[in-house]
């Protein structure tokens, strides 16, 4: 998970699956599939066989792009779109998964995530109708792990200092910062209650542009909701 999840979520929610009687293997490819029409057992590469009745492959996703190649529209790792979701034909819209984006700096991103998916969906319908609304995206994303779940908004990697926010039921939040203390991003693992909370609170702090300090942000005794709520005042 280390590419889209910090690390020490990563290690959080490994721990959890671990006390579940997951058996976690890292480090080590697949080398054959063994069965007689149906799988028996996965064999690994320094030769260690793992009896099984069922194998689940998470290879990740590309996009299918050949109907908007056949249309003649761009192509870049996705279908190209500018900011305003339009395709390299201004009559032609493209969102979600198989769309990669214009971002203010840097080059086109696409991002795999049903938050996107929804938001951009909604844009290009009002860009369509004349609104001419540039997307700016902040990601959400989340994954249920057994009773619990996992969310993320804004930017996890790339902040200048991690605070840490333990909830009184185990819940972790961590607020990404940058270096002068603005919220980049946040992310959670735990009740669903809790996360949810922590993370919605998180995403007003960014939007309303807050920055309530480490002190309070790792203090789960302290109340965000007043400073969010004078934001807008
Ligand atoms: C196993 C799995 C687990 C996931 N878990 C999460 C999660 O926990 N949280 C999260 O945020 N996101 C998750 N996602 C990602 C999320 O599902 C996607 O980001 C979201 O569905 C993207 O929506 P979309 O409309 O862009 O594409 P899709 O949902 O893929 O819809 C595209 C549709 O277009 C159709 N299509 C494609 N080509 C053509 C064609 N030529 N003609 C007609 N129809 C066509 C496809 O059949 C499909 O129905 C998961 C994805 C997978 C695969």
């Amino acid at each position: 998970m280390m590419r889209a999840v910090p690390a020490e979520l990563s290690h959080e929610v490994r721990l959890f699956h671990e006390s579940k009687d997951v058996r976690f293997v890292l480090g080590r490819q697949v080398s054959e599939l063994e069965g007689d029409g149906r799988v028996r057992c996965v064999r690994l590469d320094d030769g260690t066989v793992l009896p099984c009745t069922a194998v689940v492959i998470s290879v990740g996703v590309s996009p299918r792009t050949a109907l908007a190649e056949a249309a003649g529209l761009e192509i870049d790792n996705g279908i190209a779109v500018d900011r305003f979701l339009r395709t390299s034909d201004p009559f032609i819209y493209a969102a979600g998964d198989a769309c990669a984006f214009e971002q203010v700096s840097g080059p086109r991103m696409r991002l795999e995530c049903w938050k996107n998916a929804e938001d951009q969906g909604t844009l290009a319908g009002r860009n369509m109708l004349g609104s001419d609304e540039a997307y700016v995206p902040l990601p959400w994303m989340w994954s249920d792990q057994f009773d619990r779940t996992m969310q993320i908004a804004g930017q996890a990697g790339g902040s200048a200092e991690d605070v840490r926010r333990r909830c009184p039921d185990g819940t972790l939040l961590i607020y990404h910062l940058d270096k002068d203390q603005m919220i980049l991003g946040i992310s959670g693992f735990g009740s669903i209650r809790e996360v949810s909370r922590g993370v919605r609170m998180g995403q007003l702090l960014m939007e309303r542009g807050i920055r309530p300090g480490r002190k309070a942000l790792a203090d789960p005794e302290f109340d965000l909701r007043p400073l969010a709520k004078a934001a807008v005042a």
